[in-house]
């Protein structure tokens, strides 16, 4: 390591002290509740921005409402950002992406309190409706704005259950600034895993090396609705019968392509939905997910094949539909190997793997390097109030977090 003779540590307690405090905004029989511009998303921007100003960070908003406090650097350079969000899934746990904000403040001061200036100037920052739990917007709406993959127009017709849409609801939140669109140097998330792998490995630190490459399909089977009772076997087109075996071929074709590939039929309709009619039509829905590209180009395809293979089994015919696509990221190598490098430095155990969940890091990684480091989530819970990582494991990841975020910085 370059330059490097000092390895710097958060203080645990604190951390964990404002995480608890944070998590208590919008607390609610189960959880708590922060959907993006909410009262209760408001209220934990408004703690954010105090803590950010007690720390002595210049803060900024821009015209996404996306909040970053700026440390000054010893040179006036583009910054090294680390972050994440402190929006809300309904009845949440207290460390998606919060976790990652406030140990970016919490890196800020033990900056502060060592008395370290950095070559770069350095920014904590939280994206607006990364959730996407309240508009039909999709999520990570924040750093998307801000990478310029969509524009504010397209958020007008977006709206939540009361009518309310996105840009409506973010001029009434007061959080919209005029500063210039943030153009990092560097970025950096640090987020819970929200699975079970690093747990399994017996992990301290995953190694993000990407986001995994996503695909949403609807396929409609058309058969043909008959009498339970006087319908024969061999002359049935059963539209339903259709559809479950190809969850069971699609269920088999994920372990075949392997490479962590994971898919899902999550949703499932068949009509008329009575118990004395063989179904006539059947919808199913596929959640796709690969990281490595050609795993997920032959997946899709192969997906599709499989499920037009077993409607002609059955007789039945069948058409698709694209419902999403979202293409992954593959992180910067300098990135993850200084995450890497990093927790061997700090005797952590690490453990490569992309993510399988969407992070602003996908995102963000059109505009600069980026990585992430991931911490174990228990039992892999997460998005429901179970979620949970022990103070040890929080903070190790918070002490990643602030030796990478030191080193980048003087880069
Ligand atoms: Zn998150």
């Amino acid at each position: 390591m370059k330059g490097r003779f000092l390895m710097l540590r958060v203080n645990g307690q604190r951390l964990w002290d404002n995480l608890n405090e944070m998590g208590r905004i919008g607390a609610g029989e189960r959880g708590r509740t922060r959907l993006a511009f909410t009262d209760e998303d408001l209220e934990a921007r408004r703690l954010l921005v105090r803590w950010m100003e007690e720390l002595g960070l210049e803060v900024h908003t821009d015209p996404y409402a996306n909040i970053w406090g700026l440390r000054a650097g010893r040179e006036e350079l583009p910054p090294i950002v680390v972050g994440s969000h402190i929006d809300t899934v309904r009845e949440a746990g207290m460390f998606d992406g919060v976790l990652g904000v406030l140990s970016g403040l919490e890196a800020v001061r033990a900056l502060n309190e060592a008395g370290v200036s950095t070559r770069r100037p350095v920014a904590v920052i939280s994206f607006s409706d990364e959730e996407g739990g309240r508009f039909s917007a999709g999520t990570m709406t924040g750093s998307r704005l801000m990478a310029g993959c969509i524009q504010l127009e397209e958020l007008a017709e977006k709206r939540d259950q009361r009518g309310v849409s996105w840009l409506e609801a973010l001029e009434r939140s007061g959080f919209t600034g005029s500063s210039s669109i943030l153009r990092p140097h560097a970025y950096l998330e640090y987020h819970i895993e929200q699975g079970p792998v690093l747990c399994d490995k017996g992990a301290r630190i995953g190694v993000v090396e990407g986001v995994v490459n996503l695909s949403w399909m609807r396929f409609t089977f058309y058969g043909q609705a008959n009498h339970a009772g006087a319908f024969p076997m061999e002359r049935r087109r059963d539209a339903g019968l259709a559809a479950s075996s190809a969850t069971v071929a699609l269920n088999r074709l994920a372990f075949e392509l392997g490479a962590g590939t994971v898919i899902t039929s999550g949703q499932a309709l068949q009509e008329p939905n009575l118990p004395n009619i063989v179904p006539g039509r059947a919808v199913l829905t596929v959640d796709l997910r690969s990281f490595k590209e050609e795993v997920f180009a032959s997946g899709l395809a192969r997906a599709e094949a499989v499920v037009e293979e077993e409607a002609a089994r059955h007789g039945v015919e069948v058409s698709v539909e694209l419902l999403t696509r979202l293409e992954g990221a593959v992180f910067a190598r300098e990135m993850t190997e200084l995450v890497e490098r990093t927790a061997g430095a700090l005797d952590l155990s690490s453990w490569r793997m992309p993510s399988g969940a969407g992070h602003d890091a996908q995102i963000m990684s059109r505009l600069c390097p980026t990585a992430m480091i991931f911490c174990p989530s228990e039992e892999g819970r997460s998005h429901c109030p179970e979620e949970f990582t022990s103070q040890e494991d929080a903070v190790a990841g918070a002490d990643v977090l602030l030796n990478c975020l030191l080193e980048l910085a003087e880069d």
